[in-house]
Parts: C-alpha cells; structure tokens; sequence
C-alpha cells in the first residue's frame, strides 16, 4: 500500500472543503477519512433529526470529496466491521494506513480533540489541529480579550467585534447611532396572531441519500427521540444558501420585531433555521453577514432586524465558542445554584397539562427544532425554575436539537439558560413567571393553568416556581442591580402567601416524578 502522508480527518461537524485541512491537500499522497459512528448518537440520547441531519450532511459532502478526485476512506455506520466509537475506528485507520500525520481542523467538542490527541500519542503519530477559519475570533484571541476584561460581558466583545470587522460600522461608530436595537425587537403577535400571511420556510425534499439515511436512522435507533417525518433540511452547501437566501428574502424584515414572539402551531414563524448549516460548515457566517447586511443597505429589511440578526451571528455565537474553550474542561459542572432536581419526563414525551411546555416539547419532538425563545424562556426557564441539575439540562439540549454542537449548545444552556456558569454568560438569570409567556404567545388561552395566579389548583408552574425562586435566591438576586427590582416585589407579598407558595412549589416538586402536571 502506498505511504500516506497526511489523514485528513474531516467529523461531522467540519463539512468544508475550503477548511485550513485542505489548504496543502496532495492528491497523490493524501488520504480524506470520515467516519459515522453509532457512539456519537448515542453519549447523549440523540433526537432522529439530529442523527440523520449529520449523516445525511456528511454521505453528500463525501460525493464532493470524491468529485474533486480526492483519495476517501468513509466508514458507514451500516458496515458490519464498523466499531461504533471514534476513537476504536481512528486506531483502525491509523494501523491501515500508517499515516506521517493526522491533520484537522480544531474540533467542535473537548472530548473529541482530547480523544485525538490521546489516540495520536498512542500511535505515535503527529496531530496537525489547524484554526477553524469559519470563526471571526479565535481561541487564543478570545482567551486574550478574556484576561484584558475583569467583567465578561458579551456586549462589549460584540462592540470590540463590529469595529474589528467593520460590519454595520461608519468608520468608528455604529450605523444607526446605537450598538443595540433590541428594545425594538420585543413585540408579540397580540390577540389577532401571526396571520395568514406568515412565509413558509423552504423546504428541501429528502433525496436518495437522505432517503437512505432515515430509513437507517429508524432502523439502527427506532428508541431515539423525535421522528424523521418532516425531514426537509438543507443538507447541502448549495441548498443552505437557498436557505438562507429564502430567509433574507422572506423572514428577515419581521425577524427583529417578532424574534421573542410564540404562537400555538407555529413553530418557524421569523425564523432563520440557518444554525445547523453553520455549525456544520455548510455555509460560511461571513456570507450570512453579509447578506443580511446587504439587505438593510439596499432598503430591504430594517436596521433593527439587521442588527439583531447579526448580533446573534458575530456576537453570541463567537462570544459563546470563546467561552466554551475558555472554560472547559470544568465549564461543563458548575451549578452555581446547586439545582439538583431531575428532569421531568415530559421533556422526552410531552406528557403534561402545562400548554406552553406540551406546544413546545411537542414541536422539538416533530422537528428537532425550537426557536431561541421557546428555548431560553418555555424549556429553559421552567428547568431553572425547577431547579433541574444543569447537567441533565445540558444533555437534554445537546440530544434534541438538529443544531446542537456542545461548543454553542453548552454555555447557551448551562450559563445563559441556567445560570450554572453564576454569570458569565449572561448578567443575570433569565427568569420570569407565566405572565411573560402569556404576553409572548398564546399559549396560555389553551392551558388549564392561569399564569397569573400562584397559589390555588389553577396555579401556573412557572408562576408558583418564579415565587418560590426569588425567595430562594432572594440574597444573591438582591446583590445584583440588574434582578433588584424583580426581587424588590417580594416586599408587596404577605407571610401567608409567602408560605403558601412555598408549600405549592414543594408539592409541585414532589408530585412532577408522579407526572401529575
Ligand atoms: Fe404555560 Fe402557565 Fe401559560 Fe399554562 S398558564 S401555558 S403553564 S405559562
């Protein structure tokens, strides 16, 4: 066999041949190698869409490797000498092929690059990890601007972003005169709803290689969660541009005013659903940017919808990916609020009288989809509320969700979600009681709960449980200016009612196993 030079690994998330892996490719002495296996489905309990999502993204990205007449070793998870783990089919290939060096680009996920870095030292070969390009900030220079700030706020790195990038900047300043318009992208749908006028999402019909897939996916893991019947996402570079081009052309005027709004039955409404071809590299942030950008100068959509879509982009999702590498590997078990509870059943099955939960988990379980909101404020917030192990919250998302890669979904869930991280992610915890729900959506028209009571049969959960989590928290919520007012309300609530909440939060606590809500 001839000497391979370089394995050029290429995982799931890595789908670009415009990668740092391939900038010295030699087609005469190099080899790509891609690899499904049944252990990355399956460390977390993985929905269909997600698993299918990546296999499908990664059988088409193989085509174009091929194309391209580029050496390619792809293990299938249907081979029947397929070892199921990464790291027991990397020593396969390493052994096969005796390559000089790995080369890859900068995992997604801790555990992956330390298991390459262990599998390599074993065999003695060198690992070449390049920069992953994709990203604006990189690591070191996030962990640089990290030492430089006594305080980690995403909205000064996001400033510290837009100069360095020049995006929605005349010359030093902001266009518009503001760095942030999200005061402006607040409003709900009011009583009359999203309407009829609401644009459908694309959608990409399955093809024979996504066929293949699903009927893989249901074959090898019919006891996942979710269902494969709605598959029509872009699994493809091509197809992930006329994604985001229907997005630009369709949703991103409305984005910003209806970004926190939910409705019944709606589960896309403004939305781009563009983050899962990012995060496996189908489509580049900088062509997002730019086209959003283009779209405000040539009239198309306004300032505030534009910026805010933007801030989510090269704010959040490079502040986030900072983060994440710059406090892993202990990131992962902070539990600033000593939350110990378990997940409720119903996030895996839905089973539960709670309408704003039921709609949701509902439409995760459909889709393997949920917009921002329905995560941080529906999902997330009754986790926080409840006061579930963040631990278990963080698996939950990292399973259900087609676009979750752990380096966005685990400071997005631990710190920003469950306030795990005591604050770097966010400034305060997002909370609040049912009558934030009630306000964004209409949820609570179809629920047996009232979301403004917080005592009584009629109770809502998230109202009794914000109650009950300011008296908790009350001194930690007091030492912080931005939760002071929220606490200061406690003053207005009498003794009695006081412990009436108490003993509602704590039967609530107790009876939730037993699936009584
Ligand atoms: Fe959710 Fe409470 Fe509204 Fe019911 S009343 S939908 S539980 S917020």
């Amino acid at each position: 066999m001839l000497r391979i030079r370089h394995l050029v690994v290429v995982l799931g998330d890595q789908l670009s041949l415009e990668s740092s892996a391939f900038d010295d490719f030699d087609k005469s002495s190099d080899l790509v190698w891609m690899a499904e296996v049944a252990g990355e489905s399956t460390h977390v309990l993985s929905h269909k869409v997600r698993i299918a999502y990546f296999l499908s993204s990664m059988r088409h990205f193989a085509e174009k490797v091929r194309a391209r007449s580029y050496r390619l070793e792809y293990r299938r998870l249907d081979d029947s000498t397929n070892r199921g783990e990464l790291a027991a089919e990397l020593h396969a290939a390493l052994a096969t092929f005796k390559p000089a060096r790995i080369v890859i680009v900068e995992p997604g996920e801790y555990r992956v690059e330390s298991m390459l870095k262990t599998v390599a030292a074993e065999a003695g070969i060198a690992l070449d990890i390049r920069p992953d390009r994709d990203f604006y900030c990189s690591r070191a220079e996030f962990a640089a601007w990290a030492k430089r700030h006594s305080q980690l706020r995403m909205e000064f790195f996001y400033r510290d972003m837009r100069k360095k990038t020049g995006v929605l900047m005349e010359r030093a300043q902001p266009v518009g005169g503001q760095w942030n318009y999200d005061a402006d992208n607040r409003k709900s749908f009011g009583k009359a709803g999203p309407g009829l006028l609401l644009p459908a999402p694309h959608a990409f019909p399955p093809d024979e290689i996504t066929r293949d897939v699903t009927a893989l996916v249901n074959q090898t893991f019919p006891n996942h969660p979710g269902t494969l019947a709605n598959f029509e996402l872009p699994v493809t570079a091509e197809d992930a541009t006329i994604a985001l081009n229907d997005f630009v052309a369709n949703r991103l005027p409305s984005f910003g005013d209806y970004q926190d709004a939910m409705w019944t039955d709606q589960p896309f409404l403004y939305h781009a659903r563009i983050s899962a071809t990012m995060n496996l590299k189908l489509l580049d942030p900088r062509a997002v940017i730019m086209a959003v950008e283009d779209a405000y100068h040539r009239g198309h959509a306004p300032l505030a919808a534009v910026e805010g879509f933007i801030r989510q982009i090269l704010g959040w999702r490079e502040y986030v990916r900072g983060i994440y590498w710059a406090f892993m590997p202990e990131y992962i078990n902070r539990n600033a609020l000593e939350a110990t509870e378990k997940l409720p059943d119903f996030y895996w099955d839905r089973t539960t009288d709670m309408n704003c939960l039921k709609q949701v988990v509902g439409e995760t379980l459909a889709y393997g989809y949920a917009h921002h909101i329905q995560r941080l404020m529906v999902t997330g917030l009754f986790a926080l509320l409840f006061a579930v192990d963040p631990v278990e919250v963080h698996k939950w998302y990292l399973a259900i969700y087609w676009d979750a890669v752990e380096w966005v979904e685990m400071p997005n869930t631990t710190g920003l979600s469950q306030f795990a991280d005591g604050g770097l992610m966010g400034s305060k915890p997002y909370i609040a009681s049912g009558k934030y729900i009630h306000r964004m959506s209409n949820y609570c028209e179809g629920c047996r709960y009232k979301p403004d009571e917080a005592v009584g049969e009629k109770a809502c959960p998230f109202t009794t449980l914000y109650w009950d989590f300011l008296m908790r928290h009350e001194q930690m919520l007091n030492g912080n200016q931005r939760t002071r007012m929220q606490v200061r309300n406690l003053t207005r609530i009498s003794k009695e009612k006081k412990e009436a909440i108490r003993e509602q939060a704590r039967d609530f606590r107790a009876a939730m196993p037993k699936g009584k809500y």
